[in-house]
């Protein structure tokens, strides 16, 4: 998984018919982003401009992909940071990290000679917990605090338009105040895939090996309930890893299927029997 995780950290651009799945969150996204895009009809009929989106999942739903096509499909500046890299000992230094950030996003979008910048915040959880609650912190809450000071700053007639991304999987331990209008006022879901969504994936990550013809994607979706886009990148990768040491130029059925059990043994997936 930590593989994926870098290897998605490098891949700087991607359109969303790249991603498989989440069908119902790209349309809702989608819709969402077109705010961005029609800046001038927003602001002509006075709509408040959209801050921030949050994208809720579990690990390795494509959470962090959808945030780049979400970039690209904006023309926006891409930048990302995570919520454990404010975490610090010292008083202000999250805060001050957080005005960095958007102060980055926009010098950013301005070198590359665009009009709005995305800031994505992985694991916004980790700051933005519920304040006063047992496990928040008074470093975590100030750092929390500037962000909602950034994001009230954000203003229709800013030159570059500033849209916040944040990722979570635990969308219920969220300080209620990001929630609130004006602030990350929606929340799109991001499941695990179902079965189609597991064979568009799997198809997206085949792409350029070489499949013997009999291998079946639909009965490697259909075993692999529970699993996430993360996880079924690394099948694709195994089963050709498996194929390699066979000394073999293809990849057949039987290494999906050592593939798919290296895998539940290795990452030991959390995933419900499958019927
Ligand atoms: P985390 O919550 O752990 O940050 P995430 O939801 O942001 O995870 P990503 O980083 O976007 O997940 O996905 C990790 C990798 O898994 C991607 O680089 C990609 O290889 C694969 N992947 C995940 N979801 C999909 C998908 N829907 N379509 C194609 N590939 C996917």
């Amino acid at each position: 998984n930590k593989n994926n995780k870098s290897s998605s950290k490098v891949l700087t651009s991607i359109e969303f018919n790249e991603i498989g799945g989440q069908k119902s969150a790209k349309k809702e996204l989608i819709e969402a982003l077109d705010f961005i895009v029609d800046r001038d009809k927003v602001k002509k009929l006075g709509i408040r401009p959209l801050k921030g989106i949050i994208l809720a999942g579990p690990p390795g739903t494509g959470k962090t992909l959808l945030a780049k096509a979400a970039a690209k499909y904006t023309g926006s500046a891409f930048i990302s940071a995570s919520g454990s890299e404010f975490v610090e000992m010292y008083a202000g230094v999250g805060a001050k990290r957080i005005r960095k950030l958007f102060k980055d996003a926009v010098s950013k979008a301005k070198k590359e000679d665009k009009n709005s910048a995305l800031i994505f915040v992985d694991e916004v959880d980790v700051l933005g917990i519920k304040r006063g609650s047992s496990s928040s912190h008074m470093e975590y809450d100030q750092t929390l605090n500037e962000l909602l000071v950034q994001m009230d700053g954000i203003k229709v007639n800013d030159d570059v338009q500033v849209l916040i991304m944040a990722a979570t999987n635990r969308v219920d331990l969220l300080d209620d105040a990001l929630l609130r209008p004006g602030r990350f006022d929606r929340v799109v879901n991001i499941p695990l895939p179902s079965k189609e969504g597991r064979e568009e994936i799997l198809k997206i990550h085949c792409k350029n090996k070489p499949l013997d013809k009999n291998v079946d994607i639909s009965s490697i979706a259909e075993q692999t309930f529970g699993f996430s886009g993360a996880h079924l990148e690394s099948i694709a990768n195994e089963a050709a890893i498996m194929a390699m040491r066979e000394n073999s130029s293809v990849i057949y059925q039987k290494h999906f299927t050592l593939a798919i059990e290296k895998v539940i043994m290795g990452e030991k997936v959390d995933r419900v029997p499958s019927k």
